[in-house]
């Protein structure tokens, strides 16, 4: 028998900048494409965000670039329309030193990240967020992907951008309920990492928030890539957040789904003992103070058995408990022999919704 090793040793470095500010957009795109050339350039954005800003825009890109949308939505979020935009590519003669730039909220770039990843078999791309949300954290991270008749992001890579660009100009024409949307992650930031970021929140304006919390996923991520330990944490309300946003059939927005899962995954920490009242109470205001507390009428009276077996199919289960991420002060998880998420079982899931005045 012979034996030939093929040695695939790499050492990449993917780091890269966030550029954040109003109006920086141009500047930061004439200093990009000084340094920088590509046989084509793409940018991809949706309906929306085409028919608001592409005219407008235009003139800060090279002239070569060509402009492609989908519709909006994230039911157009599928391998349907990476295929499609694929096709518009391909007629366009994109090659391997091709550009690609996401215009838009999380799903484009969700879209565009995979796309990009997958086109020629990977060609790089640059992030400009348009929406709070994938401001402060889609556009953050590398993770890429479309949804499938199975659930969502089911298909999708690690990818990350040559650079993200954050133009506060764009949260002007962004509806209020996708402003919501955004800050709910940012007060997730702020209640698993930095009770100083939470104390100063109501004075601080949009970029110095999104600074604060690219700074906090960017370094979560840079601890840990492909979420085998840290990066669960920003799984924070996530675990309910995610189920009833599943019940709901997606009719309740992202954000406000994880506002109420904060709020139930504190009280299940107050229940086990590790989150003080006290600090309990003050998460309540805080999201009351932002308005996300009315959204608890919306789900009252909810079917706890279907959100709980929502909730079990989902995440990884132990013994028919679901794992969630604990609160253990403002500013701090709840950490045991290394592990980031404890099992909460059907009957303590009952007992919080009880309290919460939701059963
Ligand atoms: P996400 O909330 O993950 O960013 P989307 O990419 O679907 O999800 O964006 C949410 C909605 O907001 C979409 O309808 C999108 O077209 C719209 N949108 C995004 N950015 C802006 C903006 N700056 N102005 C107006 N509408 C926007
Ligand atoms: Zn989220």
């Amino acid at each position: 028998m012979q034996k030939v090793s093929v040695k695939l040793k790499k050492k990449i470095d993917y780091s890269y900048n966030i550029h954040i500010g109003s109006n920086i957009l141009e500047d930061c795109l004439k200093d990009f494409f000084k340094q920088k050339n590509f046989s084509s350039i793409g940018v991809i954005t949706d309906s929306n965000i085409f028919k608001i800003y592409v005219e407008k825009l235009k003139p800060y890109f090279p002239e070569k670039a060509k402009f492609f949308s989908f519709p909006a939505g994230e039911e157009n979020k599928n391998i349907e329309t990476i295929l499609k935009l694929s096709s518009s590519l391909q007629k366009e003669n994109f090659d391997r030193k091709s550009l690609l730039i996401a215009l838009g909220g999380g799903v484009t770039g969700d879209i565009t990240g995979f796309l990009s990843s997958i086109y020629m078999r990977g060609i790089p791309f640059i992030q400009i967020p348009t929406s709070l949300l994938a401001m402060v954290d889609s556009s953050i991270g590398g993770k890429t992907g479309v949804d499938t008749e199975f659930g969502k992001n089911l298909l999708g890579t690690f990818s990350q951008p040559l650079a993200v660009f954050i133009d506060t100009e764009f949260l002007k024409t962004l509806p209020e309920i996708e402003i919501k949307n955004g800050m709910a992650e940012i007060i997730k930031h702020g209640l698993i990492f930095d009770k100083n970021y939470i104390d100063k929140l109501n004075k601080m304006n949009y970029e110095e928030k999104i600074k604060r919390s690219c700074e906090i996923k960017g370094y979560v991520v840079s601890k840990d890539e492909k979420e085998s330990g840290l990066r669960q944490i920003l799984n924070f309300g996530h675990t309910v957040g995610h189920g009833i946003e599943k019940l709901f059939n997606f009719i309740l927005p992202h954000g406000i789904c994880v506002a109420l899962g904060i709020l139930i995954e504190s009280k299940i920490s107050v229940q086990k003992n590790i989150l003080s009242l006290k600090d309990y109470n003050q998460i309540e205001k805080i999201l009351d103070d932002y308005e996300y507390l009315s959204y608890l009428e919306k789900i009252k009276g909810l079917d706890i058995e279907k959100l709980f077996s929502i909730m079990l199919s989902d995440k990884k289960n132990l013994k028919g408990n679901v794992n969630v991420v604990l609160i253990k002060e403002i500013g701090k998880i709840y950490t045991k022999e290394g592990k980031f998420s404890f099992s909460v079982s059907r009957d303590e899931f009952v007992e919080v919704f009880k309290i919460l005045n939701i059963l």
